[in-house]
């Protein structure tokens, strides 16, 4: 069973060197009377959020850090208790000899079962670990894949987490309405394009910014996007936003925070919303860029963190309508899939670098 592991704890910029890809001793077996399933992963996603869990957090952080350490080769993994988690836990830790390996969700085919509602070549979608197989001891967050007719893989993007954060935020958070001009950063990954397009349905006015010429061309070409700017291009971010919105920002949704936020919030419309849905530049430094906050005052505008997992009541409605859009045509997603567990320490680092067009998944098995 090839595992991924978190060598040591990082600083700055994550790097191959810190995983650490290992064979682990795989027992074909459910504990007796558990609930537990044991599933083979088929798709793994890359997470921009996975960074802030490779860094030992003195106060609490909402997800678990990951535990570095060795992988002892007879180790039946267990669950640990998560005492630096402040969000009610939806992830199960997989240690062995205190060393985890790294979760995140993927989509996964059930091999054995203990648990009612799963049974052997069910496909899951849902929290696993980092490697070919997981024995999951509890499958609270993992849910049946409905919509056979896309690709599975498409379960850890348009029709998974990403999809929903950006269905969430957008309309949940941002409260997006018909004639708005909405803005979205780093627009052309997993929840940026998700966001374009559901606010082109909407009917507004759509936005994007993003670190290439090619991801630009994807914005306004294949996501419709009414306009688009390449970031690391642009000497002075508030003149493109100024020459983009000449009326300013109803709605900003927020994924990479630092200069652009800055920017951004000198650009907003009175009465404004911002759904702060991650700050990617963010994640890999000590301590966070100065951002003007102030300018929130006296435009009243609204800036509202949010949780994907706030709103995971909303799945099934999402799901649905998020199909229909697939069949229709009306939404459409762009994967950049890595290929082999091998390849999945390469395709997290890459967030970073911004060289996943769209999407990052990897794919560790067909079906
Ligand atoms: P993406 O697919 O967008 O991948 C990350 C992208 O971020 C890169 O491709 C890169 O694109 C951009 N990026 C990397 N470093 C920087 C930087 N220093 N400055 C600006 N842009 C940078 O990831 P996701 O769509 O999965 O995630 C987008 C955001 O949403 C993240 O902040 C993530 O943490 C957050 N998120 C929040 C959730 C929640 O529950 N609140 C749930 C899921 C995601 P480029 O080439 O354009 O620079």
């Amino acid at each position: 069973n090839r595992q991924v592991i978190l060598k040591r704890y990082v600083t700055g910029c994550p790097m191959v060197e810190d995983m650490e890809v290992v064979t682990g001793t795989l027992r074909l077996a459910v504990p007796p009377g558990s609930p537990a399933v044991l599933v083979k992963n088929l798709y793994l996603s890359c997470d921009p959020y996975m960074r802030t869990r490779m860094t030992r957090h003195a106060v609490p952080s909402f997800v678990p850090d990951y535990v570095p350490g060795k992988v002892q080769p007879d180790g039946t993994p267990v669950v640990v208790v998560v005492d630096n988690c402040l969000s009610v836990c939806i992830y199960t830790c997989y240690t062995v000899d205190n060393c985890q390996v790294l979760d995140n969700c993927g989509v996964s085919k059930v091999v054995l079962s203990g648990h009612p509602d799963f049974k052997p070549g069910d496909l899951l979608w849902g929290v696993t670990g980092w490697e070919e197989y997981t024995l999951i001891p509890n499958p609270v967050f993992c849910h049946m894949i409905n919509h056979r007719e896309f690709p599975l893989s498409y379960y850890t993007g348009v029709l998974g987490v990403p999809g929903l954060t950006a269905y969430a935020g957008l309309f949940e958070v941002a409260k997006a309405k018909k004639g708005e001009c909405v803005f979205v950063s780093a627009a052309a990954g997993a929840v940026g394009q998700i966001v374009g397009q559901l606010a082109k349905l909407t009917g507004c006015y759509v936005v994007g910014s993003a670190g290439s010429d090619q991801k630009v061309n994807l914005l306004k070409t294949k996501f419709g996007f009414n306009d688009a700017f390449n970031y690391k291009k642009e000497l002075d971010l508030n003149a493109a936003l100024k020459r983009c919105f000449p009326h300013g920002i109803d709605v900003y949704f927020e994924n990479v925070g630092g200069a652009m936020l800055d920017a951004v919030l000198h650009n907003m419309r009175h009465r404004g919303r911002v759904a702060v849905c991650g700050q990617v530049s963010q994640y890999n430094l000590e301590w966070p860029d100065g951002v003007d906050l102030f300018r929130l005052v006296g435009n009243h505008i609204r800036m509202e963190g949010f949780l994907v997992s706030d709103y995971l009541g909303e799945y099934h409605r999402f799901e649905e309508e998020m199909a229909r859009y697939l069949n229709e045509g009306k939404v459409v997603c762009v994967e950049d899939v890595a290929e082999g567990i091998e390849a999945a320490p390469a395709a997290l680092v890459g967030l970073f670098a911004g060289r996943n067009v769209g999407k990052q998944v990897v794919a560790v098995a067909r079906e």
